[in-house]
């Protein structure tokens, strides 16, 4: 069907296989068309919690028994004792909330897929049904009705060749008297009506000229809670919350996309943000603005766990890599030795596995640290931290390594500068930068922390003498796992800077890496200042 999208109806579709089989019945005819034709596969049900799960797409793997096992590796991943859809497949299925008795949410649909549904309903829904399904398809549209059903409804059906499959035929207009100017008028007012109280989204009309809600269907009464005469007594404006119509209220993290979507109130106060559109219309003569508002915080929840979702899988993917390298050392190093490696090579591949199981177990250690840094998001204690006091011990306990390495290590910190910060967070942050200075740093370099108060802030400052950040990695220190390529030769798991940025944006500040005029890397962490004189 080039030109326009496929798309076909699975109503009653429970917790998705279905769906998911036309999907991929779809899918396998459009043969290497799929994707160039956008294919859409409706499901639609009225119990919410089978629409929660049949979006994930997720199926016991004993469901899969009478799947082939090419199907089974095209269209599903295995995920442990599961499978789930693949995204592609995913993304081809909509589920939609719908009673199977109500107006069909959509029309020119190309296939309904009715299955047994039309026998399972009493005789005396199937007509309104039948309706439904009619006005649903697309002229010629297939519906597939394994039971014969469709047979009860020969003016909106007619069979379609094989067995059990159906086409709509055209609306019939036979022996119908050719409706009046008026006529015309009272059934769209009629459609209008049956659509405006049966839509699932809240539906206002408003005068265009003064905003006044003039009508509100009961979806509206439901997101909102004021009866539907209440808010005809209401302006538009009066359901934005106090955001939109000036105030702003106190600040909240939110997702930039919640930040963007209007925000409106219901009648208790609560605020929530909605996906909303306005459109112009006459009704009943009079310019009007019909506005559909839906509460968007469902689908904001779904998103922000899938894009989490997707972030652990990444992490995940990450952490497999980083530790593949040091395995297939081991690994190698072992193979030899059992080959009978002697004298200097035995100690060599001794040294490999010895070096690279540190390596792992570092991984290990920061990958503990780095979630103990995403708890810390949650349970910062802050206190006043006497800045200078902490940074001395802090650098005491590098003085061996600084000597071992000839690098001088300063500290120059205004006795009175402090800082609000959870205690147990501050040798965290400092001791990574320091530890990474003295790293990077030539013998005889020189490591330099000091800090300074800038308005509400203390900004800190670890500044070494070594070969500096290439400026294109600048921000890119900071991502787990990140090593330059100009630093590989030192040891390193690229985790350290991520734990900081956790932490230290977990108290309330900002960390930047940067490089010095007269060359070296500079970190600069700003926390916020202790303002309350030392008690
Ligand atoms: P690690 O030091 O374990 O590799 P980090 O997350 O602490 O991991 O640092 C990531 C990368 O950032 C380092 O591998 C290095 O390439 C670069 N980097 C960090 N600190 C410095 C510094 N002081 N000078 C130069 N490069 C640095």
């Amino acid at each position: 069907m080039p030109g326009r999208p496929l798309r076909a109806w699975v109503p009653q579709c429970a917790s998705g296989p279905d769906a998911y089989s036309v999907a991929i019945v779809l899918l396998e005819s459009l043969g290497s068309r799929w994707r160039e034709v956008s294919l859409c596969v409706f499901a639609t049900d009225s119990d919410g919690a089978a629409l929660a799960r049949a979006r994930t797409g997720r199926y016991p793997l004993a469901a899969m028994k009478r799947v082939g096992r090419e199907r089974r590796e095209r269209f599903f991943i295995e995920e442990e004792s599961r499978v789930r859809a693949q995204p592609f497949v995913r993304e081809a299925c909509r589920f939609v909330s719908h009673r199977l008795s109500d107006v069909p949410p959509f029309s020119r649909i190309d296939l309904i897929d009715a299955r047994e549904i039309l026998a399972e309903i009493s005789s005396s829904k199937r007509a309104g049904v039948l309706q439904g399904f009619h006005a649903a398809l697309a002229p010629g549209g297939l519906l597939l009705d394994p039971t014969g059903v469709a047979k009860e409804a020969p003016d909106l059906f007619e069979p379609a060749g094989s067995r059990g499959a159906y086409t709509a035929r055209p609306v019939a207009v036979k022996g119908r008297r050719p409706l009046t100017a008026e006529g015309r008028l009272k059934e769209s007012d009629e459609r209008f009506h049956l659509l405006f109280s049966k839509a699932e989204d809240a539906v206002l009309v408003l005068d265009a000229d003064t905003g006044l809600i003039l009508r509100a269907n009961d979806a509206a009464v439901r997101l909102y809670g004021w009866s539907a005469a209440e808010l005809a007594g209401m302006r538009g404006t009066d359901l934005r919350a106090p955001r939109h119509t000036g105030r702003r209220p106190s600040v909240e993290r939110r997702s930039p996309e919640r930040v963007s979507l209007p925000q409106h109130r219901r009648k208790d106060g609560s605020v929530f943000p909605v996906d909303a559109s306005s459109s112009l219309l006459l009704f009943h003569g009079r310019p009007c603005r019909l506005d559909i508002a839906r509460d968007a915080a469902p689908r904001l929840r779904a998103e922000s766990s899938r894009k989490g979702e997707q972030a652990r899988d990444a992490f995940v993917g990450e952490i497999v890599h980083e530790l593949r390298t040091p395995l297939e050392v081991i690994r190698g190093s072992a193979e030899s030795l059992r080959g009978g490696g002697r004298g200097k090579h035995r100690k060599a591949f001794l040294g490999f596995i010895e070096n690279q199981s540190l390596r792992m177990a570092g991984i290990v250690d920061r990958l503990l640290n780095l979630n103990a840094a995403d708890d810390a998001k949650r349970v910062t204690k802050p206190l006043r931290i006497p800045l200078s006091a902490v940074l001395w011990e802090i650098a005491a306990g590098f003085a061996p390594l600084a000597k071992r390495r000839g690098v001088t290590l300063n500290i120059d910190i205004p006795a009175t500068l402090d800082v609000l910060a959870d205690p147990s967070d501050v040798p965290h942050i400092f001791g990574n930068l320091i530890d990474n200075a003295i790293k990077f740093s030539p013998r005889r370099g020189r490591v330099e922390v000091s800090a300074r108060a800038a308005g509400r802030e203390a900004i800190m400052s670890v500044r070494d003498t070594g070969g500096g950040i290439a400026p294109d990695d600048l921000e890119q220190v900071f991502e787990r796992f990140f090593r330059a390529d100009r630093t590989k030769k030192v040891k390193g798991t690229g985790l350290g800077l991520a734990i900081v940025q956790s932490i230290v944006r977990a108290n309330g500040g900002h960390v930047a890496a940067d490089n010095h005029p007269e060359g070296g890397a500079v970190f600069l962490v700003s926390l916020p200042l202790a303002t309350e004189p030392r008690s």
